[in-house]
């Protein structure tokens, strides 16, 4: 492993000559830009062995390809007890930075491309699989960041790609020749683009015949020509600028999202991984969907852990801890919390083996793990909210609390236990505010609806797995209906 720590992370992509727009202004180096380096670090977090005792056997594995110790996050799964470690490695990367670290897309998208071009190979003759091999073995030793970008733009969600009056609106080819491809395109809220040394592109839907210049899959660096990267907002992030890290809540960490927008970009031939194959554009947004559904039940999981440690603080911070509806508020969240785990490891152990001799999840247990995780991370963000109470959206700034003039009237009239430091009661709602309504609720609430795939998409999925009519052949076997 070529990067094999935080700090080697931050200064290989310091050294990529990226097209970035931040604020509308182009920036050189996002490793030194404050509206980055908190979602910096998160990532960067996956390059810490951490001190955790389980840490060393869940963030490593060893390459089915070369035989090598290699990051997880670079691991073609080989068992479900490797799907099970991937969960555990997110729920504890999540306990450490209580937010999105970024990395997983990547790690979904080489599984999912795994099985799909072995596939491919074998309907089509095409040479995909080894490619994809090849590739999966250069990221292992390099250790690098690998955006899976799938979102695509979409335009009128009632029309096709191909009836699309802007042609653009998914990534498509526009060129060939001997050497490769031209794409056009761009990818909507592509998690961690900004901190990300490759891009691996995936279609976005399955695709029809006659729309098979959109059923497109390669990788580039993040560094190639005609890459235009735009970062997103998040509620609140223009505190990173204001040199006040109390008020940022999770000073530390964050996370982020971007538009990645394909000018004419060409992409050589050794790193395509499906061009025009229409009929399997739709088991890669299958797959892919079910291995970061299933990642939701790790990811979330150690925020909520986060979280619930949270509610604990501020009401012992506050001289609520022991009234009964507060420790079963908290019981509560521990519920929840729990029950997105349960799923998390259900769909791990359930997994399977492809025809390629890669593990993939148990689709439907995926599904209903991500649809869970549509509701409960709100349903905990409200219980730690009723438990904080207002303060945590009508505090004074930093700023205040340093201005002698009144600093002294707020240490007075905002202490909770007289034990507790006023300044450490404030840290705990600031983190609260942070993760509920501030920067930090993008990725445990929006994201937690929207990423992945949007709840109906989970719907539609169980609805298609469910199979019903097994289940009614159950009821007229016990009844002797014929
Ligand atoms: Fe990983 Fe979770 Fe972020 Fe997705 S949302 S990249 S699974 S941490
Ligand atoms: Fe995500």
């Amino acid at each position: 492993m070529k990067i094999s720590s935080p700090t080697e992370y931050k200064l290989s992509l310091s050294n990529l000559k990226r097209r970035i727009y931040i604020l509308g202004e182009q920036v050189e180096d996002t490793t030194e830009h404050p509206m980055v380096i908190p979602s910096l670090n998160a990532i960067a977090e996956t390059y810490n062995p951490g001190d955790e005792p389980e840490a060393s056997e869940i963030l490593f594995a060893e390459s089915h390809l070369t035989g090598k110790r290699i990051s997880r996050f670079t691991h073609i799964h080989q068992s479900t007890d490797d799907l099970v470690k991937k969960v555990l490695m997110q729920r504890l990367l999540g306990r450490r930075t209580s937010t999105c670290f970024q990395r997983c897309v990547g790690m979904d998208g080489i599984n999912a491309l795994y099985s799909v071009t072995y596939e491919c190979d074998q309907r089509h003759g095409t040479e995909y699989h080894k490619r994809l091999k090849d590739y999966i073995a250069w990221i292992q030793e390099e250790n690098v960041v690998v955006d899976g970008a799938m979102t695509d733009v979409k335009g009128d969600r009632s029309l096709r790609p191909c009836e699309q009056q802007d042609p653009d609106m998914f990534v498509r080819i526009v060129d060939r020749d001997a050497r490769g491809i031209v794409v056009r395109g761009a990818k909507a809220h592509q998690t961690g683009a900004l901190n990300s040394h490759e891009i691996l592109v995936m279609p976005t839907t399955a695709m029809r015949e006659e729309e098979s210049e959109y059923a497109v899959s390669f990788a580039i660096p993040a560094d190639t020509k005609g890459v235009i990267f735009i970062l997103g907002r998040q509620p609140s992030d223009t505190r990173r600028l204001e040199a006040s890290p109390l008020d940022m809540g999770n000073p530390r960490f964050s996370s982020q999202e971007a538009l990645v927008i394909f000018d004419d970009v060409f992409v050589p031939k050794e790193r395509v991984f499906m061009a025009w194959e229409a009929d399997v554009s739709g088991l890669v947004v299958e797959r892919f969907a079910a291995f970061h559904r299933q990642s939701y039940g790790g990811c979330k999981v150690g925020v909520g852990d986060v979280l619930i440690g949270a509610a604990k603080l501020i009401s012992d911070y506050q001289g609520t801890s022991r009234a009964s509806h507060i420790r079963e508020k908290i019981v509560e969240m521990v519920h929840l919390n729990e029950t997105l785990f349960c799923c998390g490891i259900a769909c791990s152990s359930m997994g399977r083996k492809t025809s390629a001799g890669n593990y993939e999840v148990d689709t439907l247990l995926a599904n209903v793990c991500k649809l869970n995780v549509t509701r409960f991370p709100f349903e905990i963000a409200r219980l730690l909210q009723d438990i904080a109470g207002g303060l945590l959206v009508t505090m004074p700034s930093e700023k205040d609390m340093k201005n002698p003039e009144i600093s002294g009237f707020i240490e007075k009239y905002l202490k909770g236990s007289a034990d507790v430091p006023t300044v450490d009661r404030i840290k705990v709602l600031k983190f609260i505010e942070n993760m509920t309504v501030g920067c930090g609720a993008a990725a445990y609430l929006t994201e937690s609806i929207h990423g992945a795939g949007s709840p109906q998409a989970q719907r539609i999925m169980i609805s298609r797995l469910a199979n019903l009519k097994e289940k009614s052949e159950l009821v007229k076997k016990i009844l002797d209906i014929k």
